[in-house]
């Protein structure tokens, strides 16, 4: 199994001051139920299976340390949005899977919502909102008809706000409507996965960091082998997401993709000052290969999106790409010109995990002693905790409403060996270049 690359550390990971990770796995060791990866997803469905049944025996085994992968480096939006939007996963899937997919989302932000605040856990939540900011009269369009097709299935909690309206709250010339939903929460990604791993450990679970699987075997029980020891389990959670292919059983459900990020100093009044954002919404705008951004409780302005990287066979050595990071910074210039002087401070990147037909999925892997989830898209803060309560009651075997969700246990389309793989991918995302240089032509270059 390949090692995990090294990674520039995100924002969040490196002001999160010391950290004390727990020890590696050092001996032979009996569970009821391990967990690989110490995500979200991870974390949270080990702390699930805990409160569900507090005499399993749970370890979580993280190749590194908790919030080494997209949970530590994400755009910190806990959203309704599953895949690449609204309207695209009407076309791609349907207005029934779009309504159903849509109550599991909000489902999902106000669990996550909950379990923060009654657990009280120290990060940085604020409920601000999320606008999609239309920047061309064709993205008006699509927003529009987003906003329609959402209000016509019954959510009527999403609004159309005209450019006044939207600048209102954020202020760039750029703008030209929006799509507003109250419901997005924002957090501190490193700080809600680490205190989830507190609360974990609080319930009786053991993690044990640095620690990657190296091979998994079987029969009878699971034997998980790790460089200096092995866990034997009854049943197994894979949540390795954007790293899933690096086990067999997971190779080609899933493959990874990345998306960059930056941060900037804090920000001084007098540059906020043209920009308002006093409610500190987060925003994305409406190209398929978007630009994501909002601003820190210590008014840094984080940004990420625009080129996707990908590459050959799988590999996940490119958490960094120089040219991505410029074209953030030029968007930021471009969006609010006050901030043109302002310092970027952090760079980083990380995979996301895509399935062929751009939507999660979530099951059983064999048979019913063996669970995963991945393909988030990019999507995956809020959605993770609830997936949690989801392999929770499919490695349990409980009746629930969740599992009646479209993401569970639906048949995974297998993405194609290299050099079809490649080609698929590379396809797909310059299909979705293409209708965003279509969208966007009015705009002048570096607004693209
Ligand atoms: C830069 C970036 C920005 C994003 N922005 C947003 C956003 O704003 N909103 C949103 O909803 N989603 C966003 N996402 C996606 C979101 O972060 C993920 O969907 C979510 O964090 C997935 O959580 P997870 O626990 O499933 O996976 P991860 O957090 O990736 O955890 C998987 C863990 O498995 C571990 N692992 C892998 N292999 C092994 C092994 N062999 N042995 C042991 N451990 C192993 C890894 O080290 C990793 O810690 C973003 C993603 C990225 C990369």
């Amino acid at each position: 199994m390949t090692t995990l690359p090294e990674s520039p550390l995100s924002l969040w990971l490196d002001t999160y001051g010391p950290y004390s990770a727990e020890p590696q796995l050092k001996e032979d060791l009996d569970v009821d139920i391990a967990v690989i990866g110490g995500g979200f997803t991870g974390v949270a469905t080990a702390l699930e299976l805990k409160r569900a049944e507090p005499s399993l025996r749970v370890a979580l085994l993280e190749a590194k340390t908790v919030g080494f992968g997209a949970s530590g480096r994400n755009g910190s939006f806990a959203m309704t949005v599953v895949g690449l939007g609204f309207g695209v996963t009407a076309m791609l899937r349907g207005k029934q899977f779009l309504k159903d997919a849509h109550h599991y989302m909000m489902k999902a932000v106000d669990y996550m919502d909950d379990l923060i605040q009654r657990e009280n856990l120290d990060c940085d939540r604020i409920r601000s909102g999320f606008l999609r900011t239309a920047t061309t009269k064709s993205y008006i369009k699509r927003i529009q008809h987003d906003v329609e097709l959402m209000n016509s299935i019954g959510f009527d909690d999403i609004f159309w706000l005209s450019a006044e309206e939207v600048r209102e709250r954020v202020n760039s010339e750029k703008y030209l409507g929006a799509l507003w939903e109250p419901r997005m929460v924002l957090i501190n990604p490193a700080k809600l996965v680490r205190a989830e791993k507190e609360l974990a450990m609080k319930a009786g679970v053991q993690f044990f960091e640095n620690t990657p699987v190296v091979e998994i075997t079987s029969q009878p029980n699971f034997k998980i082998k790790t460089p200096e020891g092995t866990l034997s389990a009854e049943k197994v959670v894979f949540a390795t997401n954007a790293y899933s292919h690096l086990f067999p059983g997971l190779k080609r459900k899933q493959i990874p993709a990345f998306t960059y990020m930056i941060a900037t100093e804090p920000l001084t009044d007098k540059q906020l000052e043209p920009i308002g954002w006093k409610g500190f919404e987060g925003v994305e705008d409406a190209r398929n290969l978007i630009h994501y951004y909002r601003l820190t409780p210590d008014k840094r302005l984080v940004m990420g999106g625009g080129p996707v990287g990908l590459t050959w066979a799988n590999s996940l050595d490119a958490d960094s790409d120089e040219d991505t990071w410029k074209h953030l910074e030029k968007h930021i210039q471009f969006l609010f010109p006050s901030l043109s002087d302002a310092k970027i401070t952090h760079r980083w990147g990380g995979p996301f995990s895509v399935t062929v037909n751009l939507t999660p999925s979530l099951g059983y892997l064999g048979g019913k002693r063996a669970v995963y989830s991945l393909g988030c898209i990019g999507h995956g803060v809020s959605l993770s905790h609830l997936n949690a309560c989801t392999l929770r009651d499919l490695l349990l075997e409980r009746q629930s409403e969740l599992l009646d969700c479209p993401f569970v246990n639906r048949k995974v389309i297998p993405w194609p060996p290299e050099p079809l793989r490649m080609a698929t991918i590379s396809a797909i995302r310059g299909y979705l270049q293409v209708e965003d240089w279509f969208y966007e032509r009015e705009l002048p270059k570096e607004g693209r």
